[in-house]
């Protein structure tokens, strides 16, 4: 069975052959049909509902100044008809806009659970887009601007004789429950909430396959060996631009050993203990929307 995590599952047709027809685009950003949406300085522009949220939609029409400041990015068709995001980060204040006023700005994560799967994954989409062009706006080369071309899906040096190309970037990471049958291993950050745990996870570091990555982790974080790694599902995570590699591995060795440095606390927890004690204030566990929740009910429900 193919799991498919929040922030994944979109329904737009990312029609990847239409990046590089600028004509076709342009015309698209003539269409009243088209819809945009907006990004403002880590923000979502979204329209609230009563117990749903859904981003805010604009039309070429009611934003041609900021068409005319911004370079529209381009993400996909939805029942024919064209999706561009919009960054009007140069606006000090969006309230008194005649279009923009009407959403509100919001971070993606607080966001994640009023929304439904598609607007999460398309969301996610737009989010890790923005966070690459922020993050370059310059040359790593030469130290040139950088100028969005195939709809921003690329990013070229703006000096001819570097002409750079720039493109998006996907971190991996992995995340692993490490089990002994009856037992799980969890651990803390000392930022969590109180009775907060979750599972180990880390960065992959270069020449290193995720198999390796997963008992390094685990090996430096809580002294645990494990063997039998086996891959579960991932999740785009782009804060900033992270892909999570969810794993279940077993132990094979038994005694903790907690690096201070990255976690809190690490520990065993048993499987009928977490039963009964989930949602209590003395152990929690992160919400469905993320990957670590579904590895963790995965083995939790028998399901490895
Ligand atoms: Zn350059």
């Amino acid at each position: 069975m193919t799991i498919v995590n929040f922030y994944a599952g979109g329904t737009l047709d990312r029609a990847t052959p239409l990046r590089k027809d600028s004509q076709a685009l342009a015309g698209r950003l003539a269409r009243p049909q088209t819809r945009i949406l907006a990004y403002w300085r880590g923000r979502h522009l979204v329209a609230s509902g009563d117990d749903t949220m859904a981003p805010l939609l604009l039309s070429p029409g009611e934003a041609p100044d900021l068409l005319d400041q911004g370079t529209p990015l381009f993400l996909g068709l939805a029942d024919g008809e064209a999706y561009f995001a919009l960054d009007v980060s140069m606006l000090d204040d969006i309230s008194g806009h005649p279009a923009l006023g009407a959403g509100r700005p919001m971070e993606l994560r607080p966001l994640a659970t009023r929304l439904d799967q598609a607007t999460g994954s398309l969301l996610a989409y737009v989010q890790a887009l923005m966070n690459w062009r922020q993050r370059h706006r310059f040359c790593g080369t030469c130290g040139s601007p950088t100028e969005a071309i195939d709809g921003g899906h690329a990013l070229r040096c703006t000096d001819s004789a570097c002409a750079a190309m720039i493109f998006p970037r996907t971190d991996p990471v992995v995340i692993m429950l490490v089990h002994d049958g009856d037992r799980c291993l969890l651990g803390r950050q000392g930022r969590f909430p109180p009775g907060w745990y979750s599972a180990l996870a880390g960065f992959v570091e270069p020449g290193e396959s995720l198999e390796e990555a997963v008992a390094r982790e685990v090996q430096e974080e809580a002294g645990i060996r494990v063997a039998d790694v086996r891959y579960h599902s991932s999740q785009p995570w782009p804060f900033p631009a992270s892909l999570m590699l969810g794993f279940h591995a077993r132990a094979t060795s038994r005694e903790i050993r907690v690096d201070q440095d990255e976690l809190e606390d690490a520990q065993w927890f048993e499987r009928d203990w977490m039963r009964t004690n989930l949602g209590s204030e003395r152990f929690r566990l992160p919400p469905r929307e993320a990957i670590a929740r579904q590895l963790i009910d995965a083995w939790l429900e028998d399901r490895l």
